[in-house]
């Protein structure tokens, strides 16, 4: 059954160079590095904050932005942002420990979430409220427009080309027109609707396709938590294995920028599509429920827990993956061979130290089909291995930042994303910061 919707008059609510709907973390770096390309640039976010997961979702886990050697690669926004963090706001190993292969240096941080295969990596932990509110003061300073509790809703699309988008609010329905739009909204939802063509394989098996809802508890003694696991490897698998026979699914505590918050990222339920709405309903109620029963049981059994209480439940639904647009130039995972992108506009660290790093194409943001549309952040077109680290949260800074300055370089140029000079694009990169393999032009 269905019912007709009447034909109706949107009211323009803006023009811009520049519209980015979505304020994760792919949405604000690329309104960041649009506004500062002189671009008169707009944001659209659902929700009253900035950050996305990795704020409102509690991903507070930002994952690596060394390689193995313990370069920095992953720079440019990222960088800067983590910077302007103040002292106490990230907890992580000090970058003269990044790349360190020394047994117990590399022991101690992995239990901290930042060391892996025995190599100590650039991943810290950050406090979500202050990256909220750095990334909206860059934004402000940048002269950005953020428009807050707004839906995007349908994209405005002439022909073959992208003109801006239609949002919803308690104002109605409006649409703001731009040059370049930048769906960063994670799932497509822009491409999707105006029909870009995208690909939604993975496994459900796989940890990709899981969703759940983060949440945190406070007044714990993590040091405490951490040497019973480490102390007592048999009475922490038996815990485990006794909070699994009870609850089903049963997820371990993680370290946050605090001693006395935990993190918990899981339980991860699959089976479930983050686009059907009666889906996430059902992983909403199924985790917070397990958010409670953690919550006893942890109280009960786990040495630093006595004493532990809700301190939040991520406002934001935990989403690895739903679309990945068809996109120009796929990142594959045959292309994991240390081979540098004509086109790069990034580099990414390899999932493990067998590879080399990853160069990534502004190919994987231009959609095939449609003009006057990019795609960075979780959504971009890779296959599904690669979107095992190409969706973390430092390749989404870094994919935003490049699609950013491509918006404003093709609004500037009044041509399409496409056309864009991608000599001009690197150079721009780099003159905001970002890191690249490709030499720099004599
Ligand atoms: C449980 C879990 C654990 C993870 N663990 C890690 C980890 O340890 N380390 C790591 O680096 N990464 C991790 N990730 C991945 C990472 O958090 C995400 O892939 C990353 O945040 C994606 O960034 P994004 O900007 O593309 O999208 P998102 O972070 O999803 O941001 C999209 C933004 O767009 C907004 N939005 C969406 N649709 C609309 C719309 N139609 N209109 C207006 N606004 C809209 C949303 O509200 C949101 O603010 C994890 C993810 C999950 C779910």
């Amino acid at each position: 059954m269905v019912v007709e919707e009447a034909a109706r008059r949107t009211p323009v609510h803006a023009i811009c160079d520049v519209l980015v709907v979505g304020g994760g973390p792919a949405g604000t770096a690329a309104a960041l590095a649009a506004a500062r390309q002189g671009a008169r640039t707009i944001l659209l976010e659902r929700h009253n904050h900035l950050g996305g997961l990795s704020t409102g979702g509690l991903v507070i886990w930002i994952d690596r932005m060394t390689d193995w050697s313990g370069q920095l690669v992953i720079r440019g926004f990222a960088e800067e942002l983590l910077a302007r963090l103040p002292k106490g706001a990230m907890a992580g190993p000090p970058r003269e420990a990044w790349g360190s292969r020394d047994t117990a240096t590399a022991a101690w941080w992995q239990a901290r979430t930042a060391a892996f295969h025995g190599i100590v990596t650039h991943s810290p932990t950050c406090d979500p409220e202050w990256l909220k509110a750095t990334s909206l003061e860059m934004l402000l300073e940048a002269g950005v427009h953020p428009i807050f509790h707004a839906w995007g809703a349908q994209p405005v699309v002439e022909g073959e080309t992208v003109r801006g988008a239609i949002f919803e609010s308690k104002q109605g329905r409006r649409a703001i027109l731009a040059h370049v739009t930048i769906d960063a909204t994670g799932d497509g939802d822009l491409f999707a609707r105006a029909g870009a063509g995208f690909e939604s394989d993975s496994d459900e098996r796989d940890i990709h396709h899981a969703i759940n809802t983060s949440w945190m508890f406070a007044g714990i003694n993590m040091p405490e938590y951490l040497r019973w696991r480490a102390e007592f490897p048999g009475q922490f698998s038996d815990f485990m294995k006794r909070g699994k026979e009870a609850m089903g699914f049963f997820d371990k505590a993680f370290v946050s920028w605090r001693d006395d918050v935990a993190l918990f990222m899981g339980p991860r339920l699959a089976g479930y599509s983050a686009l059907d709405v009666e889906d996430i309903s059902e992983v909403e109620i199924t985790s917070h429920r397990l958010m409670l029963r953690h919550l006893e049981f942890y109280r009960a059994h786990a040495p630093g827990f006595g004493g532990a209480y809700l301190m939040l439940s991520a406002p934001q639904l935990g989403v690895r993956h739903t679309r990945r647009v068809a996109g120009v130039t796929p990142v594959l995972r045959e292309h994991w061979d240390g081979r540098v992108a004509p086109d790069e506009i990034g580099v990414s660290p390899s999932l493990s130290p067998k590879f080399p790093n990853v160069s990534v194409p502004y190919g994987a943001l231009v959609p095939r089909r449609l003009d006057g549309l990019l795609a960075p952040g979780r959504h971009l077109a890779c296959d599904a291995t690669s979107h095992s680290f190409l969706r973390e949260i430092p390749q989404c800074w870094l994919t935003g930042q490049a699609a950013g300055v491509a918006a404003a370089l093709a609004a500037e140029a009044g041509v399409a994303p496409r056309a864009v000079d991608i000599a001009r694009l690197q150079a721009t990169l780099r003159a905001q910061g970002a890191w690249l393999q490709q030499p720099v032009p004599a």
